[in-house]
């Protein structure tokens, strides 16, 4: 006890330290998500960051937090923390995929990176000084946000059985992937959130994509659309938070630490908090939702999504220079990064199942 009461003494004088330091300037930021209050988990970006800033600046960092809700604005936030309304925002990088293609990469990108191998290029392989320079040109400094994991591929109305099925399907898809399917006759339109269900029981729309089971069941898309997918096209879809470029210049060195260590632990958990979200959901909606047709898409889609995919990047790659950076950026550390994945997760889970079949 006596070694732990001595460890006690001296954080209580090392906070003793610190804390003039920390608290030596009032800062009040105002945050707008691209998610609803309460569209958990994305939207505790923004409650858990206000708690851990504020717990770490003895409150003197205060982060009031808004929902689509209440802003009314979505798909605005990046022009909303550019313009100084909100000094930081939380949504993802590919919704601003109409200003500069980009920008989609920093969220993910059809049969790309997994989660680890992307985190792995953020932190290792170039990717967040890419993602500076990129947003630097949009008036804010980004980080990552939390991850989604692998998006399931969507809910559809009728079975995809091959590419005739696609033709003319009127489908939400935001990013690269919506790209991809127009190439192959989808119909494509991106819908905020907050209006999914509506679209699709208004048929505004035949088919959807949104994340993964824990979000998804939570809208009721299973009762119009019970074909399930298996994803394809957001393999690590990760999210974003966005600060202003004159606020965040503006705090002092100490306060700048504060959040990025904060933001980073917001992601970590958001990270895991999406897994746990996805994987009960899983287990509870195969019991209780027997209705929903759990399916992978047949191999010849697969084939022309890939190959639809190849032409939608080299085709940005070939006349936009920083397009073309990051997607080479990407594609090299995906070849390092995949032959281990094979052989340490890949290899594992294989060999787990062949002793629990
Ligand atoms: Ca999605």
């Amino acid at each position: 006890m006596k070694y732990f009461a001595r460890i006690a003494m001296c954080l209580a004088a090392l906070m003793m330290i610190a804390a003039p330091a920390l608290a030596e300037k009032k800062v009040r930021w105002k945050m707008a998500m691209t998610w609803g209050s309460t569209l958990t988990p994305l939207s505790e970006a923004g409650p858990w960051l206000a708690e851990m800033v504020g717990a770490m600046t003895g409150g003197n960092f205060e982060i009031r937090w808004e929902g689509a809700d209440k802003h009314k604005a979505a798909l605005g936030i990046l022009d909303m923390v550019k313009g100084g309304q909100y000094e930081i925002g939380h949504s993802a990088a590919y919704y601003w995929k109409g200003k500069d293609v980009t920008t989609t990469f920093f969220t993910t990108a059809p049969f790309d990176m997994n989660v680890n191998e992307q985190y792995a290029w953020y932190y290792y392989g170039g990717g967040l000084e890419l993602m500076q320079k990129v947003f630097s040109k949009h008036g804010v400094y980004s980080f990552p946000g939390g991850n989604t994991g692998v998006q399931m591929g969507g809910w559809f109305r009728k079975e995809i059985t091959n590419l005739e099925d696609l033709k003319g399907l009127k489908m939400r898809i935001p990013g690269l992937a919506g790209e991809v399917f127009a190439k192959l006759g989808v119909s494509v339109t991106n819908i905020p959130p907050g209006e999914l269900s509506t679209a699709l029981e208004r048929g505004t729309i035949d088919a959807l994509e949104w994340v993964g089971p824990g979000m998804d069941i939570r809208m009721g898309f299973y009762k119009i659309a019970p074909f399930y997918y298996a994803g394809w096209h957001e393999p690590a879809s990760e999210l974003q938070y966005m600060v202003n470029k004159k606020a965040y210049d503006d705090l002092s060195p100490e306060y700048q630490a504060v959040l990025k260590t904060a933001m980073q632990a917001v992601a970590i958990r958001m990270t895991a908090a999406n897994f746990d979200d996805n994987a009960r959901a899983w287990e509870k909606m195969l019991a209780e939702y027997p209705n929903i047709k759990v399916m992978k898409f047949p191999e010849p889609v697969l084939q022309a999504m890939k190959k639809a995919t190849d032409e939608v990047l080299a085709g940005y790659a070939a006349e936009n220079a920083e397009f073309k950076e990051v997607y080479e950026s990407r594609k090299a550390y995906r070849e390092v990064a995949r032959p281990w994945t094979k052989i340490s997760e890949q290899n594992y889970l294989e060999a787990y199942d062949t002793v629990t079949k």
